[in-house]
């Protein structure tokens, strides 16, 4: 696995953040099923995804902030795009976008939680330890 010097590109490409080259999810984003399935340890480095039991509790809110944002601007690009339609686009395209990114959401969500609250830092591996 390609290791990742930026902190910023390992939590973009969804890293493990001790040693920024295990994923940290099992499956595709795309997978319908199994989006949110995350390993217990890291394949690289065994660094443990769920620092304590119910860590992820809190990522339901930085989730909720994801949905807030995607709903307010899929709003704005509604009514600028189609020029203030009828009440029933708006809920319409709010809610399929909303249901369609939620496999982003949610592994972004959990992903900025296990960096900011997880209490995990980068620790390259030596050189020539692959
Ligand atoms: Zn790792």
């Amino acid at each position: 696995m390609t290791r990742i010097n930026s902190t910023a590109l390992a939590l973009l490409q969804q890293r493990c953040p001790r040693c920024h080259e295990g994923p940290l999810f099992s499956y595709s984003a795309a997978n319908p099923v199994r989006f949110a399935e995350m390993p217990a340890h890291c394949p690289v480095c065994g660094q443990a995804y769920e620092p304590e039991p119910g860590f992820y509790w809190g990522a339901m809110f930085i989730s909720y902030a994801f949905s807030t944002a995607i709903m307010l601007v899929t709003g704005f690009l509604v009514y600028y795009l189609f020029h203030d339609p009828a009440v029933w686009v708006y809920v319409t395209s709010v809610a399929a976008l909303a249901v369609l990114l939620t496999p982003l959401s949610l592994r972004y969500s959990r992903t900025l939680m296990l960096y900011w609250f997880g209490g995990v830092h980068y620790q390259p591996r030596p050189a020539g330890t692959h």
